[in-house]
Parts: C-alpha cells; sequence; structure tokens
C-alpha cells in the first residue's frame, strides 16, 4: 500500500481543482439557458472562465475548500486505522501545496489549525465490501452552502406556501422553500441531496450523501425521480437566478433519499451545495494503493473548456472605480452598475468585522474598500505574498457589524457576495457607501484581477482571516445596493417570494 499516500494527494489535488464532467454539463447547461448580455449571464461568464483557468493552473476553483468528506469502502481485514492515519497526511500535504485553505477552526478560540486536521476535521466515514478493492469518495463543501442547509419537521407552517403536511407534497413545499431561502448565499446555481425521513442526524448524513449521486442518474424509486424532476424544473421557474441575480437558472441538481423515522418524527433534511461542486472519487489496488480506476470522469477523454470563446467581455459600460473613493463618486452608482474597481482594497472577515467592532482599525480605511474574502494565500522565496485564489465570502454574516464600520471609519464600498440586509442599506444611504456584489466562487479569476500583495495586519487571526492589502486592478462586480436605499436582493426576494406563493398549490 505504498502508493495510497500519494493515490489521496492526488484525489484532493484533482476534487478541489477540476470540477467533474457531469457539474460541467449541467453548468453549460445553465449558460446557454441565460442571456448571455444579462446580469446572470454575465456571472455565468466570469464561473465558467473561473472553472477553467482552476483546471488548466491546477489552482483552487473557489478559495472555500470547504470540509472534506471522504466514503472509504474497504475489503474486509483492511486496515482501517492506518488508512485514517494516510487520509489525514494527504489532506495536511494538500494544504501545504496550497491546494487547500487551511480551514479547520477551534470552535471556541477561532485559532486556525493551519493544516485542515482537527476535532471533526476530515470527515471520514468508512464501510466493508465483499469486493478486493478499495473505494475513496470525496466531497469538498464549502461554508457558504453548508450555511444554507435546512432540517424542516413536518407538518410546518411555510412562509409562502402554507402548511407542508407529511405527504410527497409536503415534502415538495419544504424543499422549494430551501432553495428560495437560499437564494444567491449559497452561490447559485446549487445543487441540493435530500433525505425524508430519518432522524434529525441520520436525516443530514443521508442528505449529504445523496451528493455523491451522479447529476445525470435518474434515481431507481419512479416516485422519487419524479420529484427529483419536479423539484428542479419547478425551481427554476423561481428567479432567483445565478448568484441570485434573477435568472432562468437557480438549481442544476436535486437527488432525493429516503430513511425510515419514527412515527412521531417526519424530517426532510436539506444539503445545498453550490455550482462549485466538487466530488470525484477512485478506486484503488489493495495491495498496492495505486489508482486503478476514476469515479465520475474518464481519464482518457480530455476535459472540455466550460468557454468556447472569450470569458467575462466588457461592454465599454462599466463604470471605473478608483479606491480610495469620494463620496459624490459612490452616490452617483446605482443598483444593477457594472464596476471594475481598481487600488487599494483590505480582506476582512468574520474576526475583522469583530475586532473592528471593538477596535480602531490598523490601516486608514477612509474612502476606502473592504473584500469579504478569506484568499489563499503563498509566499515566494523572496518572502512576498500572492493571492491564489480570491473568490467573495458570504457578506450577511458582517451584518451585525458592517453599517456602524463603514460610518466609523469613512469605508465607500464593501464587496461580497449574497447580498446584505436592512441595517447595512441604512448604512449604505446614511454614509454614502455602496455594496458590490462579486461572484461567488471565481478565486481563479479574481486571484488574476489582484496585482499584488502589498502587506497584512491581524495576523493573529490566522490566513484566511487576516486583514490583507490587495492592489486591485479592474476588478469586476456589480452594485447590488446603493446609496439610495434600492437593493436588488430585496427586490428579487419579493419577486421571488410572490412566484413561491403561486406554487403553494400543485
Ligand atoms: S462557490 Fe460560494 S458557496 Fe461554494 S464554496 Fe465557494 S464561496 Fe462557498
Amino acid at each position: 500500500m505504498q502508493q495510497f499516500f500519494e493515490s489521496v494527494v492526488t484525489l484532493i489535488v484533482r476534487t478541489s481543482t477540476d470540477l467533474p464532467p457531469d457539474v460541467r454539463a449541467a453548468m453549460k447547461h445553465a449558460m446557454a439557458a441565460e442571456d448571455g448580455a444579462s446580469r446572470a449571464g454575465q456571472a455565468l461568464a466570469i464561473i465558467g472562465q473561473n472553472i477553467d483557468q482552476a483546471s488548466d493552473l491546477e489552482g483552487a476553483i473557489c478559495q472555500d475548500t470547504g470540509m472534506p468528506t471522504f466514503e472509504v469502502k474497504t475489503p474486509v481485514g483492511a486496515d482501517q486505522i492506518w488508512m485514517k492515519k494516510q487520509i489525514k497526511e494527504a489532506i495536511a500535504e494538500a494544504t501545504r501545496r496550497g491546494k487547500l485553505r487551511p480551514n479547520s477552526v477551534d470552535s471556541i478560540t477561532g485559532e486556525n489549525s493551519g493544516n485542515n486536521l482537527g476535532p471533526g476535521t476530515p470527515v471520514i466515514h468508512f464501510e466493508q465490501w465483499e469486493r478486493d478493492d478499495i473505494e475513496v469518495k470525496l466531497l469538498l463543501k464549502g461554508g457558504g452552502c453548508e450555511n444554507m442547509n435546512a432540517q424542516y419537521s413536518l407538518p410546518s407552517e411555510l412562509a409562502h406556501l402554507g402548511r407542508a403536511d407529511r405527504t410527497l407534497d409536503g415534502v415538495r413545499k419544504a424543499i422549494l422553500h430551501a432553495v428560495w431561502n437560499a437564494q444567491g448565499k449559497g452561490c447559485a446555481p446549487g445543487a441540493i441531496g435530500v433525505c425524508i425521513g430519518g432522524d434529525r442526524t441520520s436525516g443530514y448524513v443521508e442528505a449529504k450523501q445523496q451528493l455523491f449521486r451522479s447529476l445525470d442518474d435518474i434515481n431507481p424509486d419512479p416516485r422519487l425521480a419524479e420529484l427529483e424532476a419536479d423539484i428542479l424544473r419547478t425551481a427554476n421557474t423561481l428567479g432567483v437566478g445565478p448568484m441570485g441575480f434573477g435568472g432562468k437558472v437557480s438549481l442544476i441538481g436535486c437527488k432525493i433519499g429516503v430513511q425510515n423515522r419514527l412515527p412521531a418524527s417526519f424530517f426532510v433534511s436539506i444539503a445545498y451545495d453550490c455550482w462549485a461542486y466538487r466530488r470525484l472519487g477512485v478506486t484503488l489496488d489493495s495491495s498496492t494503493g495505486a489508482i486503478t480506476s476514476w469515479l465520475y470522469r474518464d481519464p482518457s477523454v480530455a476535459t472540455i473548456p466550460m468557454m468556447d470563446q472569450a470569458g467575462f467581455t466588457r461592454t465599454g459600460r462599466e463604470i471605473r472605480l478608483e479606491a480610495p473613493i469620494d463620496e459624490a463618486t459612490v452616490r452617483s452608482l446605482k443598483v444593477g452598475d457594472v464596476v471594475l474597481i481598481s487600488g487599494r482594497a483590505y480582506t476582512g472577515r468574520d474576526a475583522v468585522h469583530h475586532h473592528l467592532s471593538e477596535h480602531a482599525p490598523p490601516v486608514d480605511l477612509r474612502g476606502g474598500v473592504i473584500y469579504h474574502c478569506g484568499p489563499v494565500v503563498a509566499k515566494r522565496a523572496d518572502g512576498s505574498w500572492h493571492v491564489t485564489a480570491a473568490g467573495p465570502t458570504t457578506s450577511i454574516r458582517e451584518e451585525p457589524y458592517q453599517a456602524d464600520i463603514i460610518g466609523r471609519y469613512g469605508v465607500r464600498a464593501v464587496i461580497g457576495k449574497g447580498g446584505m440586509a436592512g441595517k447595512t442599506l441604512a448604512g449604505l444611504k446614511q454614509h454614502g457607501a455602496v455594496y458590490l456584489n462579486a461572484i461567488g466562487g471565481a478565486a481563479q479569476f479574481y486571484a488574476r484581477c489582484i496585482e499584488r500583495v502589498d502587506g497584512v495586519s491581524l495576523t493573529e487571526f490566522g490566513t484566511p482571516e487576516a486583514m490583507w492589502h490587495l492592489q486591485l486592478k479592474d476588478f469586476p462586480a456589480i452594485v447590488t445596493m446603493d446609496a439610495h436605499g434600492n437593493s436588488l436582493h430585496k427586490d428579487l426576494e419579493q419577486e421571488s417570494s410572490e412566484k413561491l406563493a403561486q406554487l403553494a398549490v400543485k
């Protein structure tokens, strides 16, 4: 089994950097469905370009390389304790190589372990089977989409849909509610794994298991096959669209499993995955550990690029912003404007926002740009830093802090994804600032919009949470919340809720 370790490293690297063919096909279908000149079409062009850049250069598709979940099947008598140690070492090695972002933090202190290892990380499930070879499957699922998971206890009264009973129609309502509720926060278009039944714990486990199915398979249970097709069709009439920008494609897959339940319980558990649906697998020779075949992809078939033309192309209507930005410029922007940002931006996620709510910033933020981003950053031989993956993180987590930070320190623009809520919207209007939605998961694309790293503050929070001083060049984003009290997110949530209400009766 001397090759087991390197085989698992290869699986991790490939999963993080090369989207499987079934997901690529679904995303190509989405690109064909949306008007290329629309917000949805532009978002998908950036995503398509990002997918190609990631596989061409073996870079992380998204900077959030997620919670690694392994499903391992072994012959009877195999040494699972040894394999577990090897898998953990492979995770640490892939992190060292920059293919995984250090993502495992102490839940109480927030301290990052630095190597993706710690209690509960990675998740490894073993099962014995009667075959002689070993199967290892891996899912990398990020935090933004994980936060959109949902569990419903039926019967339940659902906003806009009314009562969901303990019937397949009630299950349908719960699933549609979850897709609607995710809006763009989980980087739509997404795919969902669903479990009907089980208990609270086994329901979520089975829902995640469903994400190991191929997007193009057909459920062997005809009732569930029909429900899956119905959900896929119906969810795509809600108008949530890519990134929650509005559009025809909100969902690229729906996979449903069933578990028996206690008579007193009826749970519907939903695991929401984003477009960066990273899932691959291998079979290994049980005497050498060498890879004998790949699952979900045929290595003899060359990867078909997502883009058969240039990716994101400028229309000439984009507005150039140069940071620091003055108030008059910011107040002239309106929802729907596409901007190209150049100049200094500072990254800030949860730890930075919490810190700034109680302490003065380590840099002058007047006229500045805060980027909700936890980048993957590598050190060159000469000691300088460079960013290898840098897409936006979900902004709503900073809602309790953002308006105060904007007002107190004179911030003029916040870049993130998924939008923010009423307190921030009021703060933008009061202080003269805008919220700019970048394309979630487009980590390779945006890394190329960062000319250099000029410094870093607050390194005690760990690499993803530190405040990186970035020099941007023509970084594209869309104004989705302006200084006049307008919010694209609020408007689209309202419109899609009206469509959801119309679906209450099939
Ligand atoms: S694509 Fe979006 S939701 Fe998915 S892992 Fe990346 S940031 Fe998170």
